[in-house]
């Protein structure tokens, strides 16, 4: 048994306004009392440290069970990071340039060891490097930053400000949405997953 976790990445925000932004959908978050204000140690991922579900968190999901697990936070991260759902892997990646999908597991959901071979190194490149993670498409020929790919079921997303919902029941769309337009109207893609 995991823990499930979701991540809404915001896919604009810049090294400059991450912070801000994630101020700002926190300050909204606890106005409303989804998640309450202080910090408390409720989260698995970064340092521990998050916001523990507020008295009207069921504004969020459509489950109005309460959250029960000990680690129920949310979690804001800033700062290039590369989002991931956890267990698994991605089943395929999507050219930016050309749209054509690479598969990146066979049948047996084994990662394909050839096709992953342009993402190599990419990922580390762009959060630890500060580069692009320039990846040469095998079906184009483009190249393009890995921050611009896409990939099956959201399964990764290279941002620079993520939420991070643990143990809640699903986020609703109509929930979603009020974030993207408490972000600016910026474009915003959900990580699900579990550890
Ligand atoms: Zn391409």
């Amino acid at each position: 048994m995991g823990d499930y976790f979701q991540t809404i990445v915001d896919l604009d925000a810049t090294e400059r306004d991450a912070q801000e932004l994630g101020a700002r959908v926190l300050e909204w978050l606890i106005a409303e009392g989804i998640v309450a204000a202080e910090r408390t140690d409720c989260v698995l991922g970064g340092d521990g440290y998050g916001h523990a579900p507020g008295p009207h968190f069921t504004k969020a999901v459509d489950d109005p069970d309460p959250v029960e697990l000990w680690s129920n936070g949310v979690h804001v991260e800033t700062g290039r990071t590369v989002f991931d759902s956890g267990q698994g892997d991605a089943g395929a990646a999507v050219c930016p340039l050309c749209r054509t999908e690479i598969r990146l597991v066979d049948e047996m959901w084994q990662p394909i060891e050839s096709a992953w071979e342009p993402f190599k190194g990419r990922f580390h490149d762009w959060a630890e490097g500060g580069g692009e993670g320039i990846v040469h498409c095998p079906s184009c020929g483009g190249s393009s930053g890995i921050a611009r790919w896409s990939w099956e079921d959201d399964y990764y997303a290279c941002g620079q400000l993520g939420f991070t919902f643990w143990g809640w029941a699903e986020l609703t769309s109509g929930f979603t949405r009020e974030v993207r337009r408490t972000l600016g109207g910026h474009r915003t893609v959900l990580l699900a997953g579990k550890l």
